[in-house]
């Protein structure tokens, strides 16, 4: 049926840069990417122009965008905010929950639903997230909104279907029954908000546990273990992802959260398949300056955006108000990555973490044609999901 060609550009692959192959779509799939010796007369050509074609990217954690937040919890406030996200160049994305009652998460679970049965929705699953902080950690959250895991409130979580990242403080009661479920839900399962210790981690890890959210942030260190728990002095989560191979963490790569050296050692500790780039974006993505919520819009904690990044009012940082084509400039900026293992952090390592790799996160025959032009300095020129260019133009 339909075929698009992506000719002139420098593709991106996992591992290289292939300059001047082409990118055949048939029917939404990447047919074969390479050289080709003729193309029907049917195919739509897009001229790349010296351009890179890049795998669209991928956010494993995400809050809002455009004014909205995925809390919101109504079908226009999940597709604006997804709409901010893919004008940045993001094609697959999980909604994440914050803190807030049961019967928000349930709403916001609900609307995203409704929203990825929408042509072209991002949508690939849901990252549920909040509310199963530690009180010590629950961060920019709002802190009512936070509690343990119950197998009660979670089944009914699960039984939307949509919930594909699951994260846990692993240091809470009812922990490990709940990662054991996530697990069992074939969830990725994370750990963040949270202050656990090595021994908790090894416990929360043999349960199925296997990343952990933005790393450095609101997680647990040796000194606050030490507080904790005392001498001797104890591993924490840091020390446990960077020993265990099988684990993958996430860096908020805005230049605000995390100076250049961390990324650097994030990504050198870590290496680009078991390091993901994520935006971590709140609702002021793309809006001005000012006061607004983290999380549902009547119930959410207020935070101050200056315009480069989200202000708790304590002093300490609220999330990111940038789009991943942000994330990725600066990721190249400032660490030695090469732009091939840049953008394998914001694409392939999130599919292959959240387990939809075989469908998207790269671009190879048989895959979506989740397709993002970038210019040479890697700036959002054309987004297509599944074959079909989206429109990014930003609304007035
Ligand atoms: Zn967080
Ligand atoms: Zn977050």
């Amino acid at each position: 049926m339909s075929h698009l060609a992506f000719v002139n550009g420098t593709v991106i692959t996992p591992d290289r840069l292939l300059e001047g192959a082409t990118v055949v779509c048939r029917d939404g799939v990447i047919e074969s990417v390479g050289r080709v010796r003729g193309l029907s007369k049917s195919t739509t050509i897009i001229d790349s122009r010296g351009a890179f074609i890049s795998p669209g990217f991928i956010d494993l954690h995400v809050h809002g965008g455009a004014g909205a937040d995925f809390m919101d919890g109504t079908v226009s406030a999940v597709l604006a905010a997804c709409q901010a996200h893919v004008r940045h160049g993001t094609t697959r994305l999980f909604p994440t929950t914050t803190t807030g009652s049961p019967d928000e998460i349930l709403a916001m679970l609900t609307a995203c639903q409704l929203a990825q049965a929408q042509p072209l929705s991002p949508i690939a699953g849901v990252h549920l997230y909040g509310p199963f902080f530690a009180a010590d950690k629950v961060g920019c959250h709002a802190a009512t909104g936070r509690r343990d895991p119950t197998p009660r409130e979670w089944q009914r979580y699960w039984k939307t279907g949509i919930v594909s990242i699951a994260t846990c403080a692993a240091e809470l009661p009812g922990a490990i029954p709940f990662i054991k479920a996530a697990a069992k839900q074939g969830c990725l399962v994370t750990c963040g908000h949270s202050n656990a210790s090595w021994a908790e981690m090894a416990q929360a890890f043999a349960a199925g546990m296997r990343h952990v959210d933005h790393f450095w942030c609101a997680m647990s260190s040796v000194p606050s273990i030490r507080q904790r728990l005392g001498t001797p002095m104890q591993g924490s989560m840091a020390e446990f992802v960077l020993m265990h191979d099988e684990m993958s963490t996430e860096v908020i790569a805005d230049g605000y959260h995390l100076a250049p050296e961390l990324l650097e050692f994030a990504y050198r500790m870590k290496g680009p398949e078991r390091l993901c780039l994520v935006t971590d974006a709140n609702r002021a993505l793309d809006m001005p300056s000012g006061e607004y919520r983290f999380g549902h819009h009547a119930t959410g904690s207020i935070f101050r955006s200056d315009g480069r990044v989200g202000w708790a009012s304590g002093g300490s940082l609220a999330s990111s108000v940038v789009g991943m084509d942000t994330m990725v400039r600066h990721t190249k900026r400032s660490t030695t990555a090469s732009l091939p293992e840049v953008i394998r952090m914001a694409s392939l390592t999130p599919a292959e973490r959240a387990g939809i790799a075989t469908q998207t996160g790269s671009i190879e025959p048989g895959k979506a044609a989740d397709i993002v032009v970038l210019s040479t300095k890697l700036k959002v020129k054309q987004v297509f999901i599944g074959g079909i260019r989206v429109d990014t133009k930003k609304p007035r």
